[in-house]
């Protein structure tokens, strides 16, 4: 697995051993106001990664 295709996965597996047992290790971390670092690590192999979100769309609560 590669971060390549943990993204095709949309972030449902582990870039490097493929599980989908995979949590967020901290809560999300706000570096911008369009970009949200997120700590995420497997609960199968101990990788730790951090997954980077940007803003693509506001809706109305
Ligand atoms: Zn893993």
């Amino acid at each position: 697995m590669t971060f390549k295709s943990h993204l095709e996965s949309r972030g449902e597996r582990c870039p490097k051993c493929d599980s989908r047992a995979i949590k967020t290790s901290d809560t999300p971390k706000k570096i911008r106001t369009d970009t949200v670092h997120v700590a995420m690590f497997c609960a199968t192999c101990g990788a730790r990664w951090r997954n980077i979100y940007t803003l693509s769309k506001s809706e109305e609560l």
